[in-house]
């Protein structure tokens, strides 16, 4: 199918597809946006000169969707992953289930660059056809299967394992070590941490299992989360895009997502950085390490749980 031909199509499918009303959309306590989408933009048709003739018109149009273990089949807390093109335009996936509007529920996306979207399966969502929404247009995401379970678990680390030891890299994508002094450990003054460059909207996931210790903002550090485990190692994530979607006590495992790659706080350019912390950890009392060596050996490992000598 051409282009052209795949536009009109999804065009045709957002007229014939009712898009659910924003009263029957549950929403997991997301704010976000909670009207149905707007129309298109009919103003940008003129081009300003910034973004082109295409850029900010183009609605999204996904190629593929799968859950991480099982692709269609997925369990209510899953991280659902699309690829396809125009997707940092999406602001909702929507689930919508079998009957109606009455067993819709929709999420909005963790994280989303141009190429790639991750969202959680919302509690509720019910097996049926997907759709990711933009302001200016939706596209079919194919269609999932809810299978019964708890979400399946992203890397947990094993039985007799050291929970310090075992990690999984901590962006879900495209990303370059910033090698410059100003982007290394002590590099600078102040500078405690690896900066790791990526599209700001990429998906951060946690390194390692513990408890967030921190979830908030800071001038320079942005939006940032401190995550301390059980023997009091922490590690750090600053410039987040938006809050992470993780709160204060709450467990996380190695790999389950956080947020997105931003640029808050005092950032040049859309970067992670990160921070190790020795116990009793992150201004408790322990002091930084050069993380460099293990975010290098988790990468290598391509996502997947890592077990580092210690
Ligand atoms: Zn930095």
């Amino acid at each position: 199918m051409t282009i052209i031909a795949r536009r009109a199509l999804v065009a045709a499918l957002t007229a014939a597809v009712l898009l659910p009303p924003a009263a029957a959309i549950a929403d997991g306590g997301t704010p976000g946006l909670g009207g149905a989408p707007t129309t298109p933009d009919t103003t940008s048709s003129g081009g300003t000169g910034l973004s082109g003739p295409t850029g900010a018109s183009t609605a999204p149009v996904i190629s593929s969707a799968a859950c991480a273990v099982q692709g269609e089949r997925c369990h209510h807390g899953d991280m659902l992953t699309m690829t396809g093109t125009d997707l940092e335009s999406v602001r909702r996936v929507v689930f919508v289930g079998r009957s109606g509007h009455r067993d819709a529920r929709s999420a909005k996306p963790i994280a989303e660059t141009d190429g790639s979207l991750s969202v959680l399966v919302p509690a509720h969502a019910r097996s049926g056809p997907v759709r990711a929404l933009a302001a200016n247009g939706s596209s079919p995401a194919g269609t999932i299967t809810i299978v019964a379970g708890p979400p399946s678990a992203p890397s947990p680390a094993g039985p007799g394992r050291s929970v310090s030891a075992a990690g999984v890299f901590p962006i879900g994508g495209p990303h370059t070590f910033g090698l410059a002094a100003t982007n290394r450990f002590g590099g600078r003054r102040g500078h405690q941490g690896q900066d790791v460059f990526a599209t700001c909207g990429t998906l951060l996931v946690s390194a390692r299992a513990g408890t967030v210790t921190q979830a908030t903002f800071e001038a320079r550090a942005g939006n940032y989360v401190v995550i301390t485990d059980t023997t009091g190692e922490s590690e750090v994530y600053m410039h987040m895009r938006a809050p992470a979607i993780v709160a204060p006590g709450s467990t996380v495992a190695a790999g389950e997502p956080i947020g997105a790659v931003g640029d808050t706080g005092d950032a040049q350019g859309c970067h992670l950085h990160f921070e190790l912390w020795t116990a009793p950890g992150w201004y408790r009392g322990g002091h930084p390490i050069d993380p460099l060596a293990a975010l290098r050996a988790w990468d290598r490992h391509g996502g997947r749980l890592v077990h580092l000598r210690s």
